[in-house]
């Protein structure tokens, strides 16, 4: 079978082996980014419709799955923005009700979250990767070159409120663009802004292959380096080589864990609840923290509890 929508697996660092799916026509986006890898955006909108038929995408997915393949997620992307497409959510919901071993990404601009029932229709995505490169309307504007119809303001309340509603996890992905979004007062209100949002990481990154601008050039390793320290606990992505242990999304789900278990011993179940995780995967990584030490458990009349063990040291990863 050829496959319009489906694309790779591509093997990627953030997310392992992952099974792109591309749900909008090339160059469809609320964005016109001046580092698109992909050229110039051709339609630049904010309408959100059904692009390519529904039925077309899931019956790709039916036969690609059919065959059990060992994937790390489905995700949502390609050449153009995943959210403009009216039936993101009945795709979602397809797969989680199908194929509910396999997780889902969503790597998307973050611009139409301001639309509530959008947030509603991303709610069982296993990862979501919105991007944000500035938090004032005029770094914000030279960069991504929105929509008429978009306001930075809006995009960012939008933000807030996805990480309210929504229970997995949430990287927020910023791109430097030197002279543009590195300036102190435009990081300085990008940290205020990231701080309000509250993702579980923050990834920095700058242009890596030739961007839609020719003058767009890449940020030096070493301020990349700089404004990930300050706007804290981000780590970078991109062609580098890290110093130190880069985290990985099994070391975020294992931090999740931890967290909740601070504030109170949980059953599987209890977590499962709490962090949105199916109940084979919390106990795949109760038993990764329990094999380190770092939790223990205690019958009670509702079940076997986990809980931080006294006793445990930190570690790198939490
Ligand atoms: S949001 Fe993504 S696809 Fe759209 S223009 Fe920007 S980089 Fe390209």
């Amino acid at each position: 079978m050829k496959y319009h929508y489906l694309f790779g697996p591509v093997p990627s660092r953030r997310l392992g082996l992952s099974l792109g799916v591309d749900l909008v026509p090339h160059k469809t986006c609320t964005l016109n980014c001046v580092y698109c890898e992909c050229g110039k955006t051709t339609n630049l909108t904010t309408a959100r419709e059904e692009y390519v038929p529904v039925g077309d995408v899931t019956a790709e997915l039916d036969h690609y799955l059919a065959s059990e393949p060992d994937l790390d997620y489905i995700t949502f992307s390609g050449s153009g923005e995943p959210t403009l497409h009216s039936g993101l959510g009945t795709v979602i919901d397809y797969l989680k009700d199908n194929y509910p071993d396999y997780k889902v990404c969503l790597l998307t601009n973050g611009t139409l979250f301001t639309d509530t029932a959008l947030r509603k229709e991303v709610l069982r995505a296993d990862l979501i990767i919105p991007s944000l490169d500035a938090a004032c309307s005029e770094a914000f504007n030279q960069v991504n070159r929105p929509d008429e119809e978009l306001n930075c303001d809006e995009i960012i309340e939008g933000l807030v409120s996805l990480r309210h509603e929504y229970k997995g996890l949430m990287i927020i992905e910023v791109l430097i663009i030197p002279g543009i979004n590195d300036t102190s007062e435009e990081l300085k209100s990008l940290k205020e802004t990231l701080e309000k949002i509250k993702p579980d990481l923050i990834q920095i990154g700058t242009l890596d292959r030739p961007g839609t601008e020719e003058w767009v050039e890449a940020a030096p390793e070493e301020k990349l380096r700089e404004i990930a320290d300050y706007l804290g606990s981000a780590e970078l992505i991109g062609t580098f080589k890290p110093e130190h242990k880069t985290s990985s999304i099994r070391d975020l789900q294992n931090n999740r864990i931890l967290n909740t278990l601070r504030r109170r011993p949980c059953t599987v179940s209890d977590l499962q609840q709490a962090l949105s995780l199916r109940p084979a995967e919390v106990q795949k990584y109760l038993n990764l923290l329990q094999s380190r030490g770092l939790i223990e458990t205690e019958k009670k009349e509702r079940g076997t509890f986990f809980k931080i063990k006294v006793t445990a040291q930190p570690t790198e990863e939490n």
